[in-house]
């Protein structure tokens, strides 16, 4: 009889929320995802009605345990993995929101992050956090729901209210109401110091943040809670919790020190496991807990590019030149090389190791043989151009890479990934799991209820699917490079 155990995975992303079972084999058996409503009330502001993640989380749920468990599949335990940064805060009572969730690319609180970092803070909060002084994180999104919503700071200094993000307030609201969270999302909120892994009382004072909202921090695997009776899974445990990222880098199996994944979605994630060591960058690069499991903690140094994917949506949206991202594929290989034409895309600013919130795109180097295939290859090199950045950030910092892990919607374009692995000189590996994230968090469940021993087992679970080798010399990787950097100093504003 073959083994019909399985494990749930939820993950709820920025801008949908899935649900995963896993065979112990790591195979998904059964997959439920609803999007829902992005809200955006003013330029710069992002939130999400909690009340819709929730909603959206139950049914998939329902859905994907209904499909496996109708298939003959025993679900014993659940993990989760979520959209990191996004502030919630609630009332501990009723368990009912103050205000929208503030989702992590929300910038309302960047005269706040400004001003403080004017004040000279942001050595300190780099040391302790790993962090850099930026809206991104909880910290100044959580001050500004206590601020601008009446009552809500008094509330807070009474013990009244809770903050979490979203893996906390899923699990208050699945469990009926247990305040946890863990290390790699503590990690994100810009009050944690990672190298003793505690809420620190300077950082809390510095972002006037109440000690009495937080909750309590757990490693990353082990029993976090029951799921209620009544609910999606009533009586399942969670035993596994991660942020997106993190959780991304477990599924890959870069648990290790030096091994290293990006995830491609809409933007893109580089996370370098460092080991036991919180390596400091001296190039704007973060420093985050990659996992911590049974006393032992890992860190990661990461970098993210903010347009990856969307620089092919705004090639079919706005500009209209494909009609869908696969096409990008073909086009690029029409032609032998853009003619010298070289995309920018930072449409919303350039992010790691850059961090030029002002910078806009461009397109240079247009001649009268420029069309619509230069383009198009102009914007796929240009993702592979700002990982090569990246990777060199990293290198600066110490880092040996050896070679590169990728997942996520961009990854299935064979062309982009051989341009990548040429410009960052490094195997590219494409896993057959196209689920990693989900994946990491049901191996985090798995390791938490006792059914896999360690992170080493999800070795035996990785799968190569592809690998591309470098396949230009040093000299036209550079011309190509010097290339793309003379596009770049054209939008730098700094
Ligand atoms: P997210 O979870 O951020 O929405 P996904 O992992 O689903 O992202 O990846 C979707 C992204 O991948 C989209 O932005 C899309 O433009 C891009 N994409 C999908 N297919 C291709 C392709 N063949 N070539 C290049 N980009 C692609």
């Amino acid at each position: 009889m073959s083994d019909k155990r399985a494990i749930l995975a939820i993950d709820q992303g920025t801008t949908s929320s899935r649900a995963i079972v896993f065979s112990l084999e790591g195979e998904p058996v059964a997959l439920a995802q609803r999007e829902f409503t992005q809200i955006y009330p003013q330029p710069g502001w992002v939130e999400h009605d909690p009340e819709e993640i929730w909603e959206s989380t139950c049914a998939v749920m329902t859905e994907a345990l209904d499909a496996a468990r109708e298939n003959g599949w025993q679900v014993l335990t659940t993990g989760i993995t979520n959209q990191r940064e996004t502030t919630i805060i609630w009332d501990r009572v009723t368990g009912m929101p103050i205000y929208n969730a503030i989702v992590w690319q929300d910038r309302r609180t960047a005269a706040r992050c400004a001003m403080l970092a004017a004040q000279g803070h942001e050595e300190m909060i780099s040391a302790r956090t790993g962090l850099l002084l930026d809206p991104y994180f909880s910290a100044s999104k959580i001050a500004w729901i206590l601020d601008e919503i009446p009552g809500a700071r008094a509330r807070a200094e009474a013990g009244e209210l809770a903050f979490g993000t979203v893996e906390s307030f899923l699990l208050w609201r699945l469990s009926g109401g247990v305040h946890l969270s863990d290390a790699t999302n503590a990690s994100r909120t810009s009050l944690y110091d990672i190298n003793i892994g505690k809420w620190d009382e300077e950082l809390l004072a510095l972002f006037e943040v109440p000690a009495a909202l937080l909750p309590t921090v757990c490693p990353n695997a082990g029993k976090f809670a029951l799921i209620a009776q009544g609910l999606p899974g009533g009586g399942l445990p969670i035993t596994g919790m991660a942020g997106d990222q993190q959780a991304a880098a477990i599924g890959q199996a870069c648990y290790r020190p030096g091994e290293m994944k990006i995830t491609f979605g809409t933007g893109a994630f580089m996370l370098a496991n460092t080991g036991d060591k919180a390596v400091q960058s001296a190039h704007r690069l973060l420093t985050t807990i990659a996992w911590e499991i049974e006393g032992v903690r890992s860190y990661a140094m990461e970098g993210s590019i903010l347009s990856a994917g969307s620089t092919l949506q705004w090639l079919r949206d706005g500009l209209g030149i494909i009609e869908n991202a696969d096409d990008s594929e073909d086009m690029a290989k029409s032609i032998i090389d853009t003619g010298g034409v070289y995309m920018v895309p930072a449409f919303a600013g350039l992010g790691a190791p850059w961090w030029d919130a002002e910078a806009r795109g461009a397109i240079v180097g247009l001649t009268r043989g420029t069309g619509p295939a230069q383009i198009a290859r102009a914007g796929l090199e240009a993702v592979a151009y700002q990982c090569a950045d990246l990777l060199a950030a990293m290198k600066a910092d110490g880092i040996v890479p050896k070679r590169l892990k990728v997942d996520g919607g961009m990854t299935k374009n064979a062309w982009l990934m051989q341009f990548l692995a040429d410009m960052v000189a490094l195997p590219v590996l494409r896993p057959q799991m196209t689920e990693t994230t989900a994946f990491g968090a049901a191996m985090l469940a798995g390791i938490g209820a006792g059914i896999f021993e360690s992170l080493i087992d999800v070795d035996a679970r990785w799968h190569e699917e592809a690998s591309f080798m470098p396949s230009i010399d040093a000299a036209e990787r550079q011309a190509k490079l010097e290339g793309w950097n003379e596009a770049l100093g054209r939008v730098k504003t700094g």
